[in-house]
């Protein structure tokens, strides 16, 4: 058992069977022993690779984006540049080499918030940024203060916890981490139920034993998100691993170098995650008064240029560097990997097309 699990083993003992958020936060969060808190999750050494850590291109696109985007906003100035949950801080090292090249105007004046929840990424983040440290902000908690800007999240919202409700005889209760009779960590059932308003339209048909995510977390963030952008120019570009319509399924997921893991076992020492579902943002984002548009990463990337680009940097490279450069393009953007797993949910003003334009077909 990790220092982690057994930790949360005695409180277990102690005070009894806890969820699936709290023991999804402990295990990330945890000061002393949390996976975010405690190591270096990112790139090919690490456990997952995410796409900014994939390849430069996908941080120059969203470059592209933001240049775009702010002025089809009307290029208001002052502006802010957000990025919540920066891992190393490769996107936005990417993200700022793009727009002080083709947006000067609004890159000397950008106001530039880094928002990470654990200290010690956010050293990682100093790190990448080098000289561009100096004129970033780091907080904790995102402001919700109207501020006209944009906002983007890359693999952000599948960390944030979930709370899983499974169908039973009795209705539908929480889904909970307890102790077996060796004393080791097991799923069960707890006694809490869930109020069926907050369960997708057709979960009286759902079959006995499925499992509803619900994420009141996320919610949480969305909702300031959305209010940070209310009745100012704004816009949000959210990216992540999920679903446009809510559904049942257990997408709990822990990753170690690369390769699945169990989420009950070494807790601390693997990432852990869940799909998104959108469906219940877009709906935040809506009440709120935005517009939303969403998209999958692979028509994202290639409506703003993947191709061109790769096209751009392989000219004057070697071979090797051509085959690596059409390696990370279908990483990113082919249908079978995360081309169509992972979405584009984007925030803007009502009448305000944000880039790329829809495919013609
Ligand atoms: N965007 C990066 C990292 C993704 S991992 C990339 O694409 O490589 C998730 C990141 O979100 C980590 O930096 C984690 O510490 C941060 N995070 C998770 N929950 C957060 C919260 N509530 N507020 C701010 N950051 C959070």
């Amino acid at each position: 058992m990790s220092d982690l699990a057994g930790k949360i083993a005695r409180r277990i003992a102690a005070t009894g069977p806890i969820g699936i958020a709290d023991y999804m936060a402990t295990c990330l969060f945890d000061p002393e022993h949390g996976y975010y808190t405690t190591r270096e999750p990112f790139g090919r050494a690490g456990d997952f690779i995410t796409a900014p850590e994939i390849s430069q291109m996908f941080g120059e696109l969203v470059g592209i984006w933001i240049a775009e985007s702010w002025q089809r906003l009307g290029a208001p100035l002052p502006f802010r540049l957000t990025e919540i949950g920066p891992g190393r801080g490769t996107l936005m090292k990417d993200v700022s080499r793009v727009l002080s090249r083709i947006a000067p105007r609004l890159f000397d004046e950008l106001d530039i918030v880094m928002v990470e929840a654990s200290p010690r990424l956010a050293d990682r983040q100093r790190d990448t940024l080098g000289d561009l440290a100096s004129r970033v902000r780091w907080q904790g908690e995102l402001d919700d203060t109207p501020h006209a800007g944009i906002i983007v999240a890359n693999e952000l919202f599948d960390a944030i916890p979930v709370r899983q409700f499974v169908k039973t005889d009795a209705g539908w209760r929480e889904r909970v981490v307890a102790l077996d009779e060796t004393g080791a960590l097991q799923f069960a059932i707890g006694p809490t139920g869930i109020d069926a308003s907050m369960l997708p339209a057709d979960h009286a048909s759902a079959a006995p034993g499925a499992i509803f995510e619900a994420a009141p977390a996320r919610e949480a963030m969305m909702e300031r998100i959305a209010a940070s952008m209310k009745g100012v120019p704004g816009a949000a570009l959210l990216i992540d691993y999920g679903h446009e319509r809510s559904g049942f399924g257990d997408t709990l997921q822990a990753m170690r170098a690369h390769a699945f893991a169990d989420p009950l076992v070494a807790a601390g020492t693997v990432d852990l995650t869940t799909h998104v579902d959108f469906d219940p943002l877009a709906r935040i984002a809506a009440s709120h008064g935005h517009a939303t548009s969403f998209l999958t990463q692979g028509d994202f990337l290639i409506g703003m240029g993947l191709l061109e680009r790769a096209g751009q940097l392989g000219a004057s490279a070697d071979e090797t560097t051509r085959e690596r450069l059409s390696a990370e393009v279908e990483r990113l953007a082919a249908p079978d990997q995360m081309g169509n797993l992972f979405k584009v949910l984007m925030l803007h003003p009502r009448g305000t097309e944000l880039p790329p334009a829809p495919r013609a077909d």
